[in-house]
C-alpha cells in the first residue's frame, strides 16, 4: 500500500477491515473495494479527466459514505453513486457548475458542496426525497458563487442547511426564509445585504437571536481591545462588513446599528406576509 500526500496510490495490501480509505483517483479500483467488508468512507483525493472511468465503476459498490474532490466535468451525468449512499461530498471541483445527475444518489441524506464552480441551480436536489442536510461554502480564499438559492423552499425535508463563504452580491435569501423544516442554519451574515439577512432572521427567530448575541471579538491583540477603556470589544457581521464595538465607550453605535437591523427585519417581516411575534430582540 504505497501512498503519496497521505493518500493511498496502490490498494493492494489495504486491510480487510478499512472503514475508511483516501485514495488517489488513478488507484480506484472497484474489484479491490469491493473485497473491503466495512468500508464505510471512501475519499478520492484527486480526480482527473482520465480517472473518471474508473469512478464511474463506483455504481457497482455498497458505501454509505463518498467524497469526491476534483471532479472535472461541469455536472454529475458521469456519476453512478454508489448503492446505498447518504453522504456526499463534493469539494474544490471548480469545472463543476451543474448539479444535473445527482438524483441518481436517491437515498442521499447529506450533500457538502464546498469550493466548486458557480452553482447554477439547486433545482436538481428537488428529486431527492431524502436529502435532510446542505452545507454548501467557499474555500480559505474565494467565496462560493450562486445563480441563486430558488428551490431551497422546495426542499420540506431539509432540517439542517449552511452557508458560508457566499458571494452573496446580488443573492435573494427569500427562498431561505420560505423554508418549512429547518432546524439548524449557519448563515454568514456577513456574505449578504442586511435586508436579506433580516428576511432569514423574521422567519427563523434562532437565527436573529444568535445575530443579536453580540459574540467577543476572537483575539485580545490591540484590534480586540478599546483603546480607551481597556474592555473586550464585541463583533458583528451585518451590512456585508464586520462592526467591532466596545460595549461602553461606542454604546450607540451599536444600538444604532440593531435599531438598523430590528426595522429591517419588521419590515421582511411584513413583506414576506409573517405573523408578528411577540418577543422583540433586544
Ligand atoms: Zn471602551
Amino acid at each position: 500500500m504505497d501512498e503519496r500526500d497521505g493518500a493511498i496510490i496502490d490498494l493492494d495490501g489495504v486491510g480487510k477491515g478499512a472503514k475508511h480509505l483516501l485514495v488517489w483517483g488513478e488507484a480506484v479500483d472497484v474489484d479491490i473495494l469491493g473485497t473491503l467488508p466495512k468500508l464505510e468512507s471512501l475519499e478520492i483525493y484527486k480526480i482527473r479527466s482520465r480517472d473518471l472511468p474508473k469512478v464511474a465503476r463506483l455504481g457497482e459498490l455498497r458505501l454509505p459514505a463518498l467524497s469526491l474532490r476534483f471532479w472535472s466535468e461541469p455536472d454529475l451525468s458521469a456519476f453512478r453513486p454508489p448503492a446505498g449512499l447518504t453522504e456526499l461530498t463534493i469539494w474544490q471541483s471548480n469545472k463543476l457548475v451543474s448539479l444535473d445527475g445527482i438524483e441518481a444518489a436517491a437515498d442521499l441524506e447529506t450533500l457538502v458542496l464546498n469550493d466548486n464552480g458557480r452553482l447554477q441551480s439547486l433545482k436538481p436536489l428537488q428529486a431527492l426525497a431524502r436529502l435532510s442536510a446542505l452545507y454548501i461554502s467557499g474555500g480559505i480564499w474565494t467565496k462560493q458563487e450562486t445563480d441563486g438559492l430558488e428551490g431551497l423552499e422546495r426542499l420540506e425535508g431539509l432540517r439542517r442547511l449552511q452557508l458560508r463563504g457566499i458571494d452573496g452580491r446580488g443573492v435573494d435569501l427569500t427562498p431561505v426564509a420560505r423554508m418549512s423544516n429547518l432546524e439548524w442554519l449557519d448563515l454568514w451574515a456577513r456574505d449578504f445585504a442586511m435586508e436579506e439577512v433580516a428576511k432569514v432572521a423574521a422567519a427563523h427567530p434562532f437565527l436573529r437571536k444568535r445575530l443579536l448575541d453580540l459574540e467577543d471579538y476572537g483575539l485580545a491583540d490591540s484590534m480586540g481591545l478599546c483603546g480607551k477603556c481597556g474592555t473586550r470589544k464585541k463583533q458583528m457581521f451585518l451590512k456585508g462588513r464586520k462592526f467591532l464595538w466596545c460595549p461602553d465607550c461606542e454604546r450607540k453605535g451599536i444600538d444604532r446599528l440593531l435599531g438598523q437591523f430590528a426595522e429591517a427585519v419588521e419590515q421582511a417581516r411584513r413583506d414576506l406576509g409573517l405573523p408578528a411575534s411577540g418577543s422583540s430582540p433586544g
